[in-house]
């Protein structure tokens, strides 16, 4: 009697345990680019400590303050929806990281993606949001940027300036932390510091900035 119920036990729990292996198999599974079975995200918050970046034009307010407030926020997001990702950040207060060891910080994790976040700038009347990526890179970097644009857009934004690749001034070269980190990765401009249309919309719209970012980086890293 006994062997009967264990002929029949073990093929049970072996299917089981394949099936299992299989949904966790399946939920881990893309884009796990360092196939370590962590998915990992490095944030960026661009400038720190005497690099403020952009300053709006009375002077109050710093590119360096708005980045870390928001990559904080995602971090604080992606904690509390997404705790099977782990998260980096190559600041956590107002300090200045060079661009070499921000890449070395995402490089030397085994980061799955790379997020930067900064704030625009233009002598003239520009606004709205733009995300740059790698040339030539994986799709992977630009999926992970349509995913992050397309929910700062439903979130609310002054203008879509799209996808980018290279940099503002160098179509043929891409941003530091684009070309030097290994896994895909994007620097979000959300918004211009010199536009007051988006530095109200950066305040009234931060927590859905926040989960906007958060989404897109748990979209691109868990395939459900
Ligand atoms: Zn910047």
């Amino acid at each position: 009697m006994e062997r009967k119920w264990s002929k029949f036990i073990i093929p049970c729990v072996c299917a089981l345990a394949v099936l299992a292996a299989g949904i966790i198999f399946n939920h881990l599974r893309v884009p796990d680019y360092r196939n370590d079975g962590i998915l990992r995200v490095c944030l960026d918050a661009g400038h720190g400590a005497d690099d403020p970046g952009a300053v709006s034009p009375d002077g109050t307010r710093l590119e360096k303050d708005d980045c870390l407030a928001m990559i904080i926020a995602v971090r604080d997001r992606l904690a509390a929806s997404y705790p099977e990702i782990e998260i980096v950040l190559t600041r956590s207060d107002d300090t200045f990281i060079e661009l070499d060891d921000r890449c070395d910080i995402a490089n030397k994790a085994r980061a799955d993606l790379f997020v930067s976040v900064h704030r625009n700038s233009a002598s003239g009347s520009a606004s709205g949001v733009e995300i740059w990526v790698p040339s030539g890179g994986p799709r992977a970097d630009k999926q992970l940027a349509e995913g992050i644009l397309k929910g700062l857009i439903n979130a609310g934004i002054s203008e879509d300036r799209g996808i980018r690749s290279g940099t503002s001034g160098n179509p043929s070269s891409d941003y530091y932390v684009n070309r030097h980190t290994k896994m895909p990765s994007c620097l979000i401009e959300l918004g211009f510091m010199t536009s007051d249309t988006d530095n109200q919309l950066f305040d009234s719209n931060f927590d859905a900035y926040a989960q906007a970012i958060a989404d897109g980086i748990a979209a691109a890293l868990i395939t459900e």
